[in-house]
């Protein structure tokens, strides 16, 4: 069973997941800590729980997402999985952050290329890959079946969707990933994005002014 630890993260409050299981192996996505309170807190964690972190995810490559990545790679030694039509973003993430006021340093860039429905495994869990576009084109979801979650980035929020004015947004592909990718999971499928309160593929169904 995959437990779901979450860590709010960065003056624009990213949501940070480490996904673990019973062999203790796991994977973090959107790693987005910015200073050493916030990395302690997550070092802390895998230590005191013996995790084994096999593979640094992202949901997407916008500069408050991927902030850790470089020193999780460096302490860990870990391959950052992302997709590939977002690798530029991470690129241009210095500059990125600038606009909106915050001083990073240059990103990671990824180690292997994510594909629309790939299979990730770690320990005896896996997650699907699901390619939603349309905050950014290299936007993904990762899906768990069996957990009955997804962890979508900033496709879609508790009342709300992912913005579509940065460079490579579009809201009629942001709404057909939403229509025709997240909203075929079944309805009890529990949202976890990547600001704000988690919530389910049924409330937003039902509830969301935006779709
Ligand atoms: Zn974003």
């Amino acid at each position: 069973m995959i437990t779901i630890k979450q860590f709010i993260f960065n003056p624009i409050q990213v949501n940070s997941y480490v996904l673990s299981d019973e062999t203790k192996k796991a994977v973090i996505i959107d790693a987005g800590f910015f200073n050493s309170i916030e990395e302690k807190a997550l070092f802390d964690y895998i230590e005191q729980n013996q995790l084994e972190v096999e593979k640094l995810l992202i949901t997407h490559g916008h500069f408050d997402h991927v902030l850790g990545n470089k020193r999780l790679h460096e302490k860990l030694g870990i391959e950052l999985w992302a997709h590939k039509a977002d690798e530029k973003l991470i690129q241009k993430m210095v500059s990125y952050a600038a606009l909106f006021g915050y001083k990073v340093e240059p990103g990671l860039l990824p180690h292997h290329y994510l594909s629309a429905d790939e299979e990730i495994r770690f320990g005896n869990s896996h997650l699907q890959v699901i390619h939603v576009p349309g905050h950014s084109a290299g936007s993904v979801a990762f899906y768990s079946p069996e957990g009955g979650f997804a962890i979508v980035g900033d496709v879609l929020f508790k009342g709300s969707i992912g913005r579509t004015d940065l460079e490579d947004g579009d809201l009629d592909v942001l709404l057909s990933s939403i229509y025709n990718k997240l909203y075929t999971l079944p309805d009890e499928t529990v949202i976890f994005s990547g600001h704000g309160s988690s919530t389910s593929i049924g409330i937003e169904k039902k509830t969301n002014p935006f779709t």
